[in-house]
C-alpha cells in the first residue's frame, strides 16, 4: 500500500525522535493484530490509522475527513466514524474525550486503561498506563459501589518540552 504520510515533516527540532519508526510499528502492529483476530484492516481503516499517526497530536474527525478526501473522493463523515469505531474497538486508537479527538495507541493495541497527558501548547498526547493511579481509582469505585465501564484519565497541561524541561 502507498504510504501517505511523510512523518519526518512538521516535526519541530525539539521533537526529533524517529517518528517514522513510530508509524511503522503502529501500522505493523495493526496489520498483525487484525490478521490474528480475523478482522479486516480495509484500505479506509488503514488510511485513517495512518493519518492519525501523522503525529502524536490528537486529531479531530473533520480533520481526518479533509485529509482523506483527496485519497477517497467518496469519503463521508460516516465513513470516517465507522473506521474510527473499528480502530477504537480494536484498541489501536484512543478517543480523547475532552478534545473530542483521536490519538494512536502506543501500547501495542491491547485493551488497557490510560492516563492521557495532553499538552495545550503542542497538542501532543502522551499515554501512560499509570498502574498505581488506576489501582487507586478502582479502590475509589469499589468504595462508591460504582461500576466503571471505561477508565481513562485526561489531564491538560504542558509537556516536558513545552515546559522547557528538555527531552526525556
Ligand atoms: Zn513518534
Ligand atoms: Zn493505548
Ligand atoms: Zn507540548
Amino acid at each position: 500500500m502507498k504510504t501517505l504520510v511523510e512523518p519526518t515533516l512538521n516535526l519541530p527540532e525539539s521533537n526529533a525522535h524517529n517518528h517514522q519508526q513510530c508509524v511503522h510499528d503502529a501500522l505493523k502492529t495493526a496489520e498483525h493484530l487484525c490478521s490474528e483476530r480475523g478482522v479486516q484492516l480495509t484500505s479506509i481503516r488503514h488510511q485513517v490509522l495512518e493519518l492519525i499517526w501523522e503525529s502524536h497530536k490528537a486529531v479531530k474527525a473533520y480533520e481526518l475527513l479533509d485529509r482523506i478526501k483527496p485519497l477517497q473522493n467518496a469519503a463521508k463523515p460516516a465513513t470516517i466514524y465507522r473506521a474510527l469505531d473499528f480502530l477504537i474497538a480494536q484498541g489501536l486508537v484512543h478517543r480523547v474525550e475532552s478534545l473530542n479527538a483521536f490519538v494512536g495507541c502506543r501500547c501495542s493495541g491491547r485493551q488497557h486503561e490510560q492516563l492521557l497527558l495532553i499538552c495545550k501548547q503542542c497538542e501532543e498526547v502522551e499515554e501512560r498506563t499509570a498502574g498505581k493511579v488506576m489501582q487507586a481509582l478502582s479502590e475509589e469505585f469499589r468504595q462508591a459501589g460504582f461500576t466503571a465501564h471505561s477508565k481513562a484519565v485526561e489531564v491538560h497541561g504542558l509537556c516536558r518540552r513545552c515546559a522547557g524541561l528538555g527531552d526525556a
